[in-house]
């Protein structure tokens, strides 16, 4: 889908250029004539100069511009606020390591325009991003379907769910919070600004492997050995077991080795932004109560570096987002046991990734011009609900007394997030799917934790090639698990951590794929 009002604006300044130009020459020259003859004259001329408009065609590639540019802007909250992504309380941050930022990409072919923004959060809702697209769109009249806004997943970020988010209440139709509106106001800012620095540019991307640091988290283990679950029931698979647990048998999924980005540059050969993407969930090593962007930051630091990029005039702008990593993490379980100090793990994952993409970043041939375009589609979705033995189930947890020890360690939160789902969420959600094509590339937006397989699946599938997956974008739900991975159990599959129909996954993938399809 292209953009009408901005094809329609570029043939009024074509249009417009015209009488400025030639036609003062030709009443100094033609004097004596008539108005109408100059006019006349001066049409023929323009009509050699420009001989598509006699077809009444679009502009042709040769006279279409690509442009790019970027951006960063500072999302990082107060102290004091609670630092959301692990179980139990939210400690309160106490100290910032490095500063939360929004990094955006905006992408021009003349008619079209793609903006990104990955903002460093573990998970923004959908109001958040729809208020920014708002926003963006009063600023400078684009297409919201066009805005590709996504969360990188850092665990040590404070949230941005809103009042009643930490319980899985339903949120969507509650006014946003302070820090809800702040957020949104610098992703429209960062993307105004992305905006205010394109500038002529050509374009590249391609991917590098980094298999070493990924690892599915979600394990079969020996018969026998037990997996409860909150709901009084036992699990076939364990989310991280445990680094060296002697009952492992074998992870329940694939990782994605691939390291995926977009390169722009000007049109000298600086580099203008790289955006990567990676499926790994988040590194962590991180104290508990610091604020830090996670590995995130640090590769987009560390490709500046290696890019030789450092205070340019516009700054070059390292961007990582995440991919499809919902059952994906940083942990060998297998071992050995690994003891690093605060950021170091993540500063060793950044560097390997980033100097995989530098290594391929030589090999790609940036092109001048490609065509840009966008689909959305909101797809509704059934809300999960628990069953009435669930229900049951829920009560009785929450009626044990304190001292009865616990079936599961986290029952109490699920009961209570199984009684919420019950009683706040409505019984369908309409979540937003789009899929970009850059070129031959494409790109696709899915807003949940989604699991590798689906990325995988994706990128095997697409009429695009090659196809990269970003995940919580547009908006959070929660996790993805595929059908067959629901069967098995598990964490990511627990009401609560999971909102939505079993079928889900194949649902968004099937509709994501119909998208592509129809860009061509
Ligand atoms: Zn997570």
């Amino acid at each position: 889908m292209s953009n009408c009002f901005n094809t329609k604006k570029y043939f009024m300044s074509q249009n417009n250029r015209f009488p400025g130009t030639y036609s003062a020459v030709l009443h100094a020259v033609l004097g004596a004539y008539s108005k109408s003859v100059t006019l006349l004259i001066a049409g023929l001329l323009f009509l050699v100069a420009h001989p598509s408009s006699l077809f009444g065609q679009a502009a042709t590639k040769q006279d279409k511009v690509f442009r790019a540019g970027a951006s960063v802007s500072n999302i990082t909250p107060a102290l004091g606020e609670g630092i959301v992504g692990n179980f139990g309380n939210p400690p309160p941050a106490k100290h910032i390591h490095d500063q939360l930022h929004v990094r955006s990409l905006a992408l021009d072919d003349g008619e079209t325009r793609l903006v990104f923004a990955v903002a460093d959060n573990v998970g923004i809702k959908r109001e958040v991003f729809d208020e920014a697209k708002r926003l963006v769109n009063r600023a400078v009249n684009m297409p919201t379907a066009h805005m590709l806004f996504s969360a990188t997943h850092t665990h040590s970020a404070t949230s941005a769910g809103g009042v009643g988010a930490k319980r899985m209440g339903y949120t969507a139709n509650q006014p946003l919070d302070e820090y809800q509106q702040f957020v949104a106001r610098r992703i429209a800012d960062g993307v105004v600004v992305a905006i205010n620095n394109l500038q002529p540019a050509r374009i590249g991307w391609g991917a590098g492997q980094v298999p070493q640091h990924l690892f599915n988290r979600r394990w079969k283990m020996k018969p026998g050995t037990p997996i409860p679950n909150p709901f009084g029931g036992q699990d076939k698979v364990m989310m991280n077991p445990g680094v060296g647990n002697p009952n492992l048998l074998e992870p329940a999924g694939p990782t994605d080795p691939e390291v995926s980005f977009i390169s722009v540059q000007s049109k000298e050969g600086t580099p203008i932004a790289v955006l990567g993407n990676y499926s790994l969930h988040y590194v962590g090593g991180v104290p508990d109560n610091d604020i830090s962007a996670d590995y995130f930051a640090v590769f987009a630091d560390r490709i500046q570096e290696l890019l030789k990029a450092d205070r340019h005039d516009p700054p070059f702008v390292g961007m990582m987002s995440n991919g499809t990593s919902g059952d994906v993490n940083n942990i060998n379980v297998r071992g050995p046991k690994e003891n690093y100090p605060a950021y170091a793990k993540m500063r060793l994952v950044a560097n390997d990734v980033a100097q995989e993409v530098l290594r391929v970043y030589r090999t790609v041939q940036h092109r001048d011009w490609v065509r840009l375009q966008a689909a959305q589609t909101e797809l509704p979705l059934q809300v999960r609900k628990p069953s009435p033995e669930m229900l049951t189930y829920a009560r009785q947890v929450l009626a044990k007394q304190a001292n009865v020890t616990p079936f599961h360690r986290n029952e109490r939160a699920y009961a209570e997030r199984t009684l919420q789902i019950q009683k706040e969420w409505p019984d369908h959600i309409n979540v937003i799917l789009q899929a970009f094509r850059i070129g031959e590339l494409g790109v696709a937006a899915i807003p949940f934790e989604t699991f590798t397989q689906t990325g995988l699946e994706i990128k095997s599938r697409s009429s695009s090639k090659p196809t990269f997956t970003i995940e919580l974008a547009n908006g959070s739900y929660g996790y993805l698990p595929t059908p067959e991975q629901h069967q098995l159990g598990g964490y990511e599959t627990w009401l609560g951590t999971n909102r939505v129909e079993t079928e889900a996954s194949r649902k968004i993938t099937d509709k994501l794929l119909e998208l592509f399809s129809k860009l061509k």
